[in-house]
């Protein structure tokens, strides 16, 4: 499910001091539903966007659920309609995505957090019970200039009628804390499902979110009931439930209740660096709108076994020098027993990037995740020829590692490298002069984003790169 929200501003990308998240790096942050990625499509002076895709797990909904998501059809736990649609989970997302945001404080922007901005807001598959109706009914009032359109049924069969999804787009010119927190209200309002979470401070949630705009809005009662009667019914649902399998005393249920909720907010496991590697390569490919896709150096094939997960992908290729690395791929991901339409989009190479290679040629976007620190220093130039003059695909995103952080590596003897086949390791500058001059040299357009924590003195762990190829240079390939 995602939600876009863009300015025009000038400069746009201040639009990353009032979120908190800089326009430089895709971030992940896990809530209990999931995993939030924050990533911004673009971020120019003149537009700026930043897109927040939540990432369902539909097992941990149900996991983190347990003794509270009592629904009468069981399977509907499983299957339903949460990991595509923005809902009220969607809220709670961008509640802990956007915290200071919604709260209005901007350390390095204060001045600006009380400035009502140009901003766009997109939701292309908004659950809202009463259809595009409801949704001017709940936006209108508050500033916005509602564009929604119902998403049918089926596109084939218009006389189904309309689905209870509407594609919404809201501009107006409103502070960005307050869109955030009509949001925030907005989506489980208009969702009025029963997938929620409880938690004993609800109403105090929905008052502060409120504040300034709900007690005069001319459906406050509606809004009020929608948001807090699911919370109300969950609870009854939850305290019977667990009656039955904890057999407890009808008085201690209350606490009960309040342990048991997804503890939206305060819920900040950290998320390992492997994946937050791949959210963000995820997050890059996504917004590069790549369909066919290379995995150079896929190892054994962690990174590929993401990306099949991906349906916007048709056609992923691994490729690998090493064949027992390749025989690990195959075997991670089941190969021999993946239906036949699975098995189609996935294709193993062995090859070396320092050749030329034609078979590599015609990709929408190549992906070397943590591969170029592999080389010795005196083949990165033959790297460079296959990848970015041969293979020369639209998108190219490198990650490797920060070796700044390493100091931050209590298990690293000091000046150790963080595997034993890694032949360097680049300080931010090093990297940034490398990719630089690899893309003037080839034609690309470059911008550096951090993966995990950004340490203010040694940076974040892992250093990315996009290489995005210019369109001068795409245009002759086509002449
Ligand atoms: N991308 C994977 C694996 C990284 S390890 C991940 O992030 O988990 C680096 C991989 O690059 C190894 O699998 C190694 O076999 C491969 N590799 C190293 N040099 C290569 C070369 N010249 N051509 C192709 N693959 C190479």
């Amino acid at each position: 499910m995602l939600l876009t929200l863009s300015t025009t501003h000038r400069p746009a990308t201040d639009l990353g001091f009032l979120l908190h998240k800089n326009p430089e790096r895709a971030q992940s942050v896990d809530v209990s539903a999931g995993r939030v990625h924050v990533f911004y499509p673009e971020a120019s002076d003149e537009r700026c966007t930043v897109a927040l895709l939540l990432d369902v797990d539909p097992i941990a909904l149900v996991r983190n659920a347990r003794g509270t998501a009592t629904e009468g059809f069981s399977l509907g736990q499983y299957v339903n309609d949460r990991p595509y649609a923005a809902s009220s989970l969607l809220a709670v997302a961008l509640g802990k995505a956007f915290a200071s945001a919604r709260r209005g404080v901007s350390k390095e922007r204060p001045d600006l957090v009380d400035v009502a901005l140009p901003l766009e807001i997109h939701l292309p598959a908004l659950s809202c019970r009463g259809g595009v109706e409801m949704a001017q009914r709940f936006f209108a009032p508050l500033g916005w200039t509602v564009g929604a359109r119902p998403v049918p049924l089926d596109e084939t069969f218009p006389h189904w009628g309309d689905s209870r999804y509407v594609d919404l787009r809201l501009t107006g010119t409103q502070r960005v804390a307050d869109a955030i927190n009509h949001l925030y209200v907005g989506l489980p309002v208009l969702d009025d499902a029963k997938h929620y979470w409880v938690s004993s401070d609800e109403i105090d949630k929905l008052l502060r979110a409120g504040e300034g705009w709900l007690a005069t809005h001319p459906d406050r009662d509606l809004v009020t009931r929608r948001y807090l009667a699911h919370r109300v019914s969950f609870a009854r649902a939850a305290m019977s439930r667990l009656a039955e399998v904890d057999d407890l005393e009808p008085d201690s249920l209350d606490d009960a209740v309040v342990t048991a909720g997804s503890g939206d907010e305060q819920d900040e496991r950290p998320v390992p660096l492997v994946l937050q590697r791949h959210g963000a390569v995820v997050a890059a490919l996504r917004a590069s709108g790549a369909a066919r896709v290379l995995d150079l150096g896929c190892g054994s094939g962690a990174l590929l076994a993401a990306l099949l997960k991906e349906g916007a992908l048709t056609e992923i290729v691994g490729v690998d020098v090493s064949h027992r690395a390749l025989e690990a791929a195959a075997r991670r991901l089941h190969l021999d027993r993946l239906p036949d339409r699975q098995r189609a989009r996935v294709t193993l190479l062995q090859g070396a990037l320092t050749y030329t290679d034609a078979r590599l040629r015609g990709y929408d976007a190549a992906v070397l995740m943590e591969v170029v620190e592999h080389l010795d220093p005196d083949r990165l130039p033959a790297l460079e020829r296959t990848v970015f003059a041969d293979a020369a695909p639209g998108t190219v995103i490198v990650t490797t590692p920060n070796v700044e952080h390493n100091v931050r590596y209590e298990a690293l003897l000091p000046g150790g490298m963080r595997h034993r086949d890694h032949r360097f390791e680049w300080n931010r500058a090093e990297f940034a002069g490398w990719a630089t001059g690899v893309a003037a040299r080839r034609g690309y357009a470059v911008r550096f984003l951090g993966v995990g924590t950004d340490d203010p003195e040694v940076g974040p762990p892992t250093q990315m790169a996009v290489f995005t190829r210019s369109a001068a240079v795409a245009g002759e390939d086509a002449a």
